[in-house]
């Protein structure tokens, strides 16, 4: 059946873009990446940070070189 077809391959499309984010600068997906950096708090005790970041190729050069 043609109209099931059709319906299945819009389907697909659509799962396949879901969450996918494409800088209008460079044109790459932007990706969320989870940072973990440590704090120095006030009482002298090391505490993780988590950070999330969206990394795309105008960006990625600095955060993958500790810049961010
Ligand atoms: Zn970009």
């Amino acid at each position: 059946m043609a109209k099931g077809k059709t319906f299945a391959a819009k389907l697909a499309h659509e799962i396949s873009t879901h969450g996918k984010v494409i800088c209008p600068v460079c044109n790459t997906e932007i990706k969320r990446v989870k940072l973990i950096t440590c704090k120095k708090s006030k009482a002298d005790s090391w505490a993780p940070n988590y950070l999330f970041k969206k990394i795309c190729k105008c960006n990625e050069q600095d955060i993958l070189s500790g810049k961010y």
